[in-house]
C-alpha cells in the first residue's frame, strides 16, 4: 500500500484557477480530518491504478453534443443514449436546430431515453438560452453552465470535465452509494457530497476520481452484493464484507 500524500493545498493544484467560485468557498469552510484526506488519497491512487483508461461513458464530439446526451442520461442508462445519440446529431446539428425542432418531432427522436416530453422541453429550452445568451456556444463555467434548463450541477461538472478537461466531481446515486459506504461523507445531498470529496482530494484529481470510482461500482461495488472479496481498496474501506450480501446495511 503507498503512503498517503501529506495534506496538499488545493490552491498549488494546477486546476485550482478554473475551479468555481462556490466550490472554493465550500472547500474553505469545511476542515476535513488529515486521516480522511490520506485515505481518501490512497482510494484515488488505487482506483486510478486499477482503471487507467476510466472516461466518460456517453459518446460525444463536442461540449455542445456531451451537454445534450448528459440532459437525456437522466433516469436512463448510458448505453440507451449512446444508441439515440447518433441519429440525433444528423438530425440536430446546433442549438438553434434543436431550438426550433417541431413539437412532437423532437419527442418521437428521444423517446426511448424515457421521460421524454421534461426531457424535450429541457433540451429546448436550454438550446434556446445558448443561442440567446451564449451565441450558440457552450459555456465553460459552472456559474453559466447551471443556468441552462436540465442542467444542475451534476450535468455542469460532467460537461467541465470531460468536453473542457476541467477538474470536477459528478455526483450520481453509484457515487454517492459509494461515499457513504467509504464514510468519505455523511451528506446525501449531491451538491454537498461534491463539496466534502473537494475538499478531501487536489482539483488536478477531481475528474479520475469521480470516473474511476463509477467504474468501481460498475465492476465491484454493486448496489446489490459487493465484491467486497475483490475489492482494491477493501482495507480502506470501513465498510468491508459488513456490506456484502445485506445491501440494507449501507
Ligand atoms: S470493500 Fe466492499 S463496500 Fe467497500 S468499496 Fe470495496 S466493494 Fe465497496
Amino acid at each position: 500500500m503507498p503512503a498517503a500524500k501529506p495534506l496538499t493545498d488545493h490552491a498549488s493544484s494546477k486546476q485550482w484557477t478554473v475551479v468555481d467560485d462556490r466550490m472554493k468557498a465550500e472547500i474553505a469552510r469545511r476542515k476535513p480530518k488529515p486521516a480522511d484526506v490520506g485515505r481518501a488519497r490512497e482510494i484515488a491512487a488505487t482506483l486510478r491504478r486499477e482503471f487507467p483508461d476510466a472516461k466518460c461513458a456517453l459518446n460525444f464530439k463536442t461540449p455542445f453534443q456531451l451537454l445534450i446526451a448528459t440532459i437525456l442520461s437522466a433516469q436512463c442508462t448510458d448505453e440507451r443514449v449512446n444508441q439515440v445519440t447518433p441519429g440525433l446529431f444528423r438530425k440536430y446539428k446546433t442549438p438553434k436546430a434543436f431550438a426550433a425542432a417541431p413539437e412532437g418531432e423532437l419527442e418521437e427522436d428521444i423517446r426511448t431515453t424515457g421521460f421524454f416530453n421534461a426531457k424535450a422541453k429541457s433540451l429546448r429550452a436550454c438550446c434556446q438560452t445558448l443561442v440567446d445568451d451564449f451565441a450558440g456556444v457552450v459555456p465553460n463555467r459552472i456559474e453559466d453552465l447551471i443556468t441552462l434548463r436540465g442542467a444542475a450541477r451534476k450535468t455542469a461538472n460532467v460537461v467541465r470535465m470531460h468536453g473542457f478537461q476541467y477538474p470536477g466531481l459528478s455526483v450520481d446515486t453509484h457515487f454517492t452509494r459509494i461515499m457513504h459506504r467509504l464514510k468519505l461523507t455523511k451528506e446525501f445531498d449531491p451538491e454537498k457530497i461534491e463539496f466534502d470529496i473537494g475538499a478531501l482530494l487536489p482539483p488536478d484529481d477531481w475528474t479520475s476520481f469521480a470516473t474511476t470510482v463509477i467504474a468501481h461500482g460498475r465492476k465491484t461495488c454493486h448496489a446489490r452484493n459487493p465484491k467486497c472479496d475483490a475489492c482494491p481498496i477493501q482495507k480502506l474501506c470501513p465498510n468491508a464484507f459488513k456490506a456484502q450480501g445485506n445491501p440494507r446495511r449501507v
